[in-house]
C-alpha cells in the first residue's frame, strides 16, 4: 500500500521529533520515474486549485520552508511552483535583518510579507530564524528567544483565524549529503555564488541547530499550523513530498469559484 506522506511526515501537536533518527534518504518505496510523472499530475491539480483560490479572492496560503544550507529550499520552490500562475504566487526570502527590519520586532517583516487574499506565498526561511540561527549563534539572549515560541504560535493562529492556511516544511538533509552539496557549490562555477564561508560555521554547529529545530518543531507544530519533516537527501523525493503536502492543504481549503453574474449561463456571444 502507498505510504500516506501527510500522516507520516506531519509533526503531531506536542510530539517531540528526534531528527537524528529520521531517515533523510528514504524513498518511501517510490520509483524515481513514476515519481516524476506523479509530480506532474500533482502540479496540474495544484494549478487548478491555485486558479480557484485566486478567483475566490477570500483566503490565502502560506508555505514556510526552513532548512539547513543546501537542503534544497530553492530547488523545491522552483520545482513545485513552476507551472503555477505567477500572478498569484510569490516567494519571500528572509536574510539577516537590515534597515527597517532590524528596527522593528522580529515578526514585523513576516507579517508584512504574509499572503494577501487569493495568493500563495512561500517563505524561503522565515520568522523561525529568530528561534534558530538567533538562538544558536547567540544573537539574542535566552530570555528573549525563549518567549518567541508562544508569539509565533499566536501569530500563526491569527493568520489562520483571518483566512490564511499555514503550512510549514522542514527540509531535513543529512550532514553527509550537505557536505557533498556544499562541495559541489564550491567546485561548480555556476553554483559558487550560493556558497558563503559562513555556511561552514553553521555546519560546524550542526548539533546545536538540530536541537533548536527539534524545540521549534515540538513547540510550534499545532493543529492549525502543522510542521512536516521532509526527507531531503534525494531531490525528487523531497519535491514530490512537498508538492503532495501543499496539494493536501489546498484541497482541504477547497477554494470556490465565484458565482457568475445572473443570466450568464447559456448566453451566446454573437
Ligand atoms: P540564504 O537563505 O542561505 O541565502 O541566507 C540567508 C542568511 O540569513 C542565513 O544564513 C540565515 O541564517 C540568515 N538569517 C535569516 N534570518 C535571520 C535573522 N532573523 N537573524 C540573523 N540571521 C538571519
Ligand atoms: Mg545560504
Amino acid at each position: 500500500m502507498a505510504v500516506d506522506v501527510i500522516r507520516t511526515l506531519r509533526v503531531e501537536p506536542g510530539a517531540a521529533p528526534r531528527l537524528a533518527r529520521f531517515d533523510t534518504g528514504t524513498t518511501f518505496g517510490w520509483d524515481k520515474a513514476k515519481a516524476k510523472a506523479e509530480l506532474e499530475k500533482v502540479k496540474a491539480e495544484l494549478d487548478v486549485l491555485q486558479q480557484r483560490l485566486f478567483a475566490e479572492d477570500r483566503r490565502s496560503l502560506l508555505l514556510v520552508l526552513q532548512a539547513m544550507d543546501a537542503a534544497g529550499k530553492d530547488g523545491t520552490i522552483r520545482s513545485i511552483l513552476s507551472g503555477l500562475n505567477p500572478a498569484g504566487v510569490s516567494v519571500q526570502g528572509f536574510g539577516v535583518p537590515g534597515g527597517p527590519e532590524a528596527e522593528h520586532d522580529y515578526l514585523w517583516r513576516a507579517h508584512a510579507a504574509a499572503p494577501a487574499k487569493g495568493r500563495i506565498v512561500v517563505f524561503n526561511r522565515s520568522h523561525y530564524e529568530d528561534v534558530l540561527v538567533v538562538r544558536v549563534k547567540g544573537f539574542a539572549p535566552k530570555p528573549v528567544w525563549s518567549r518567541r515560541y508562544e508569539h509565533i504560535r499566536e501569530f500563526e493562529e491569527l493568520l489562520v483565524d483571518e483566512g490564511t492556511t499555514v503550512v510549514k516544511c522542514f527540509l531535513h538533509v543529512s550532514p553527509e549529503v550537505q557536505r557533498e552539496r556544499l562541495q559541489e557549490r564550491i567546485d561548480d562555477p555556476e553554483k559558487r555564488w550560493k556558497f558563503r564561508k559562513g555556511d561552514l560555521d553553521d555546519r560546524a554547529l550542526w548539533p546545536d541547530f538540530m536541537k533548536a529545530y527539534e524545540d521549534a518543531l515540538r513547540r510550534t507544530s499545532t493543529a492549525v499550523a502543522p510542521w512536516y519533516v521532509v526527507p531531503a537527501d534525494r531531490n525528487w523525493v523531497r519535491n514530490l513530498a512537498v508538492a503532495k503536502i501543499l496539494l493536501h492543504h489546498l484541497k482541504r481549503l477547497d477554494p470556490k469559484l465565484p458565482e457568475p453574474e445572473e443570466g450568464v449561463e447559456g448566453l451566446v456571444v454573437e
